[in-house]
């Protein structure tokens, strides 16, 4: 137990990192252009506020929270999503006092105790966003349109994005009792889950992805049948303009989120090839959350994306990036005598920018130069006996086997300062290329 994390839990080892960093900065930047800056919330809140924010009746609260009681005697929850999170700062820090609409990122761990499979992990990653304060449709296209475009960037394809409308407190329940109705006969063929949440959800029954209740569900009402006018027409003019700016999507009647405060647009996106964990990204509009949490009722709309089913989306199709060549200079001490003076060019090496490294294990000359080879280092400085004696040390190009020369004595600062120059110059070209 000692030696093995938790169940559903993963370690992000250093050859991982390098993706995880390439798609956090992809989030980041992504968001940069849409004008949505970052917020990082405590990962644990007060269990009240998911209670309210995500739903007593949501298999969220219900079954997958991971809750206790500190010392203080207080029920804090670790976070299993971060809406109701950025909620609670929204409120807490006036932001709607500000310029409107707040448009907020985040990036972190979620934590929910579901069964562990390929994709799903009760320790997981979500980048989302969440844009408050803006009522009409066109925010929330700007919101799947941040969501595609990220995923995109990657060079993603075969993602398919649904929507739907949820409706909203004044039409919903028409369409409930509808369903209702719909679903009575056939409620003893529902799975348990499901039969309970007849009363009390019934919405989600659609969402339900038990092939009893897929099957005795066929042929339901639909909601858009039953939305009212204002919600039809946040609809129609949201699905316009994902058309004008060429978003393919397809309808989902089945894509619904069953409480009051969940209105209008919801949506998804989904990468198939990834079977049974194939949403990447799920997302909607909450008119009536920030009301429920206690604030003004105040408009909002945001989603999340998974990072792990990105991560492993990028895997199925080889995009993931190659690791870079970290090491710039390493320096190679022959004997205990050289170490001062290596450990001293060391220090200059970094100050003056480059990633530098030297032998800490007393290896042989050969042993040392097998190690820089494998750690890609672009340079080696061999400092034996001769080169101490002389003052002067040779700069050998691995790749090449190209030498230059450096002076051992305190001109080596301008030496490293000029290759740092000209190695921020060769990968600017590179990056150009
Ligand atoms: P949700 O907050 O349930 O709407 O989920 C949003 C996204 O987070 C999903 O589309 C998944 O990509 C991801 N996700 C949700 N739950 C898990 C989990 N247990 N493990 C990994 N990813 C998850």
């Amino acid at each position: 137990m000692l030696t093995t994390g938790p169940r559903g839990t993963r370690d992000i080892l250093p050859e991982a990192s390098g993706h995880w960093q390439y798609i956090e900065d992809s989030a980041r930047k992504v968001c940069h252009t849409y004008g949505y800056s970052e917020i990082r919330t405590p990962i644990f809140e007060h269990t009240d506020l998911f209670l309210r924010g995500i739903g007593e009746t949501t298999d969220i609260v219900e079954k997958e929270m991971y809750t206790f009681t500190d010392r203080g005697n207080r029920s804090v929850t670790l976070r299993p999503e971060n809406t109701a999170a950025v909620v609670r700062s929204f409120l807490e820090h006036k932001l709607y006092a500000g310029p409107q609409p707040v448009k907020l990122f985040y990036l972190g761990p979620m934590f929910r105790y579901d069964r562990p499979q390929a994709g799903r992990y009760r320790q997981f990653h979500q980048f989302g966003i969440e844009a408050i304060g803006a009522v009409g449709p066109t925010i929330d296209a700007e919101v799947i349109a941040l969501a595609v475009q990220f995923l995109r960037q990657l060079g993603l394809s075969d993602l398919t994005l649904y929507i739907n409308s949820v409706g909203c407190p004044q039409c919903r329940p028409v369409y409930r009792t509808e369903l209702q109705g719909f679903l009575t006969d056939k409620l003893s063929h529902l799975c348990g889950d499901c039969q309970s949440r007849f009363d009390r959800n019934p919405m989600r029954i659609l969402d339900c992805k038990n092939s009893s209740c897929t099957v005795h569900t066929q042929g339901a009402p639909q909601i858009a049948d039953c939305l009212c006018d204002e919600c039809g027409s946040h609809f129609i003019r949201l699905k316009t303009l994902l058309t004008a700016a060429h978003i393919e999507f397809i309808l989902n009647p089945r894509l619904v989120r069953g409480l009051d405060y969940y209105t209008k647009t919801a949506f998804e996106i989904q990468y198939a090839p990834l079977g049974a964990q194939s949403a990447v990204c799920g997302g909607g509009r909450y008119d009536g959350l920030i009301a429920e949490c206690g604030g003004q009722a105040t408009p909002g709309i945001g989603f999340a994306i998974g990072m792990e089913r990105v991560l492993l989306a990028l895997e199925k199709q080889g995009l993931l990036p190659k690791s870079t060549t970290d090491i710039d200079i390493f320096i190679a001490p022959l004997g205990e005598h050289a170490q001062a003076t290596a450990f001293r060019l060391l220090c200059q090496l970094r100050q003056s920018g480059l990633a530098a490294d030297m032998d800490f294990m007393n290896r042989s000359l050969k042993a040392q130069m097998k190690y820089a080879n494998k750690i890609h280092a672009t340079y080696v400085l061999v400092l034996g006996g001769n080169e101490l004696e002389q003052q002067s040390a040779k700069l050998k190009q691995m790749e090449t086997g190209e030498q230059i020369a450096i002076p051992l004595d305190d001109r080596c600062e301008e030496a490293f300062d000029n290759i740092a120059i000209s190695h921020v110059f060769q990968n600017t070209l590179q990056e150009e290329a």
